[in-house]
């Protein structure tokens, strides 16, 4: 009787180790804000008492979500950890609650954190990921990012793209208005018209520069799929003005970082698309409520990353096949402008084409260049 008691019991967070995960990209990641040449992750271990083990990551994107690595780490380990020791991993929503609650902002660290925990508790399941969220598809298809460069750089790129076989492609712009005109109509020109575009400005643009810009494009015969964040993240008014005046829809990523500022802008029609990043919401329940919250106001939504490792991107693609319905974009390229994929047993990133598989939870069986801390 108290052997089948304690059994039952098993399953309380016990243990926590942190360690870092870096990995070389193919070429420097280059937007209107930053240039990056590798993938740097703080990664996440929590332990059950049953000797279960799940992971979980997070980038330091200071400049988008204000983390660094040495805050993601004494978030997580002075807050966020001693709020959830000894819980039952059944007991997901409370977790996720303490998690949120443990401190304020610190949106990566819970994120980690909590793709940690939904790898335990679907593995407690015995399902993967996207199946104990309720089923959904196991293949996505990802656009890739083509970083900001002279036009005949970024040419080639898109060039070398479409011909690994990606059919849509993500164009960083904003740094110069009228560079950034001639260096998208170089690439249209260059791709053709079956390949989709995708335009993310990263705040770089005023409404008015942004409406100028893209109707001028429309005039010259370039169409897009999406404008992603014109503008400043916080000029909330300008991206509703673009949203009305253009034909084109307009994304919100900056603009909609938390659950709370991407309702706002569905009740208030601020944009026509929402780029839902675990690392901005602050994980997988705030992603969930994102998403289940544009479903309501019918508005879709993009899944989208940082530069980061394929853990995250993984729990990121688990989630966009949970709620494919609404989440009908997939922006998940990081992985594949990685050198190598360090993580085995986990999603499949194979350049456009991203498999899940069967094992339960994310199904990471080991990760290649991890050092523990
Ligand atoms: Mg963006």
């Amino acid at each position: 009787m108290n052997l089948t008691k304690s059994r039952l019991d098993q399953g309380r967070l016990t243990k926590f180790r942190l360690g870092r995960l870096k990995v070389p990209l193919v070429t420097p990641f280059k937007t209107a804000l930053r240039s990056v040449d590798h993938v740097d992750d703080v990664v996440v271990e929590l332990e059950l008492d049953n000797g279960m083990i799940g992971y979980g990551s997070a980038p330091a994107t200071a400049v988008i979500t204000g983390d660094t690595h040495a805050s993601i780490m004494a978030a997580i380990r002075d807050f966020i950890w001693p709020a959830i020791l000894g819980k039952h991993i059944r007991d997901l929503n409370d977790i996720c609650q303490l998690i949120d609650k443990a401190m304020i902002h610190n949106s990566s660290a819970k994120a980690a954190v909590e793709i940690a925990i939904y790898d335990l508790w679907s593995q407690s399941l015995g399902l993967p990921l996207y199946q104990a969220l309720g089923g959904g598809i196991s293949q996505l298809h990802t656009d890739i990012t083509i970083s900001v460069n002279h036009p005949d750089e970024m040419v080639s790129d898109a060039i070398k793209a479409v011909d690994l076989g990606y059919d849509t492609l993500k164009l960083k712009v904003g740094k110069d208005l009228q560079l950034d005109i001639d260096r998208i109509g170089a690439v249209a020109k260059a791709v053709g018209p079956d390949i989709r575009l995708r335009l993310d400005a990263n705040q770089g643009w005023s409404a008015k520069q942004c409406i100028q810009a893209i109707s001028a494009m429309n005039r010259a015969g370039i169409e897009f799929e999406l404008i992603e964040q014109p503008v400043a993240a916080d000029d909330i008014s300008g991206l509703k003005h673009c949203t009305e005046q253009l034909h084109t829809p307009v994304m919100a990523d900056e603009t909609a970082f938390s659950f709370a500022q991407s309702l706002h802008l569905m009740q208030n029609q601020g944009c026509d698309i929402i780029n839902i990043k675990l690392m901005k919401a602050g994980g997988i329940s705030k992603a969930l409520h994102i998403a289940d919250a544009a479903t309501a106001f019918r508005m879709p939504c993009m899944m989208g990353c940082m530069l980061e490792s394929s853990i995250g991107v993984a729990a990121a693609a688990h989630v966009a096949a949970s709620r494919h319905q609404v989440i009908t974009k997939i922006d998940l390229d990081s992985p594949s402008l990685c050198q190598f994929n360090p993580v085995a047993g986990s999603v499949e990133f194979h350049d456009a084409a991203i498999s899940l598989n069967q094992s339960p939870g994310l199904g990471i069986e080991s990760i290649q260049s991890l050092t523990y801390l």
